[in-house]
């Protein structure tokens, strides 16, 4: 049967790692026979200048249809517009509110070559091997907001159910693993934090017996994960937590460039980006890292597509490339930096050999 993979490019960088991505998506599909149909669509800043809104209907329709979204990456240089409606990230929330992909899956595993470049030593990044889940579609990102002059809020709500099919997410991937699962909040100051924590307890004890569970105020996880990072295995946390923890972990794998995700639901399709943004100041140079892109292809051919071969092929071309030398300038150091097609062509390049049977 056809799977139908919907692709928005974005702004920025954003088209720039797709174009990349797509290239390895491509040889990977055939040399394992896969039937794709693979269709891009405007999203962000390019489809409000194309259509007038950050998500117009036939971009919402084709995310709806489609098996699986890759996504580049969506926002713009400047201050935001007045109309919150009007922001290409608002685009971004909204899509991922669509597709019901409650559940971000961020893995940081620093590869050779490119954890030269952590500011990090190097005996800090020895061993690390994590997984971030990070909640996608509740609290303060989504709640109410008031702005005015001179005072402005934010609301951070969660649900019992919202915290209860995140945390199952999070312990079926550490059951897999490790059986460690690290919970991350602020239940010394919030109560969100201490129904996610309650919460979290209940879900572990009633179903996931064996599994190891520790709780962890997100400043001491802050600083673990610079000390200690490879004490850890699963963790799992609300959404602004783990939106700021997994651009702090990325500094383990060497930049934010090489950093994956997918976002996933209750159905098999799923949400693919890296996790970095449009990043301005590099975007039209050539010069963008494409590794985390390719990666979250990676995982959507695992975990929508079931490819997993295919993802491995993946992840060890990645690895190979970098590790011979090919690497843009975020993870070069001191060596002559590659641009975005030249490690692309060095990933497809070790992708080669006898097609799988
Ligand atoms: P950013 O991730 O775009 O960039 C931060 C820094 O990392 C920059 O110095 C950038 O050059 C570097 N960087 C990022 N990706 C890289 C790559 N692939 N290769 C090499 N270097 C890379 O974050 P920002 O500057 O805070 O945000 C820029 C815009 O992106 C904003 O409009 C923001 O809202 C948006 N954003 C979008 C997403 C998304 O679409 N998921 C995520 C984060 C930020």
């Amino acid at each position: 049967m056809t799977s139908l993979i919907a692709v928005l490019p974005g702004d920025g960088i954003g088209p720039e790692v797709t174009r990349a991505g797509l290239a390895v998506l491509r040889a990977v599909a055939a040399r394992h026979a896969l039937d794709l149909s693979i269709e891009e669509a405007p999203f962000g800043g390019a489809a409000l200048d194309a259509l007038g809104a950050p998500m117009p209907p036939s971009t919402r329709q084709l995310c709806v249809d489609a098996d699986a979204v890759l996504l580049g990456a969506v926002g713009l240089p400047g201050p935001p517009p007045p109309d919150p409606a009007l922001r290409p990230e608002q685009g971004l929330l909204d899509l991922r509110a669509l597709l019901g992909v409650y559940a971000n899956l961020r893995p940081i595993r620093p590869l050779a070559g490119a954890c030269e470049a952590s500011p990090l030593r190097e005996e800090r990044l020895a061993g690390v091997d994590m997984i971030v889940v990070r909640e996608l579609t509740g609290g303060i990102y989504f709640g109410d907001k008031q702005e005015g002059e001179d005072a402005a809020s934010d609301r951070c709500a969660y649900s019992r159910g919202e915290i209860e099919r995140v945390v199952r997410c999070a312990a079926r991937l550490a059951k897999q693993r490790s059986r460690r699962l690290c919970s991350i909040d602020k239940a010394n100051v919030l109560a969100t934090s201490r129904l996610w924590r309650s919460t979290a307890s209940a879900v572990v004890a009633d179903e996931f017996p064996g599994l190891e569970l520790e709780h962890l105020l997100v400043d001491a996880a802050a600083m673990r994960l610079l000390t200690h990072a490879a004490d850890f295995d699963v963790l799992v946390t609300e959404n602004m937590f783990g939106d700021i923890l997994t651009d702090e972990a990325s500094v383990l794998a060497g930049s934010l460039g090489m950093a994956p995700s997918a976002s996933i639901g209750d159905g098999g399709k799923g949400l693919y980006e890296p996790i970095h943004g449009t990043a301005p100041d590099i975007a039209g140079q050539g010069v963008a890292n494409p590794c985390g892109m390719i990666l979250s292809v990676a995982m959507m051919l695992e975990l929508s597509l079931d490819s997993p071969e295919a993802a491995r092929e993946i992840e060890a071309a990645v690895a190979a490339a970098v590790a011979a030398g090919a690497r843009t300038p975020d993870i070069a150091g001191s060596a002559p930096p590659a641009t975005t097609e030249q490690l692309t062509e060095a990933v497809l390049a070790r992708l080669g050999g006898a097609p799988a049977p």
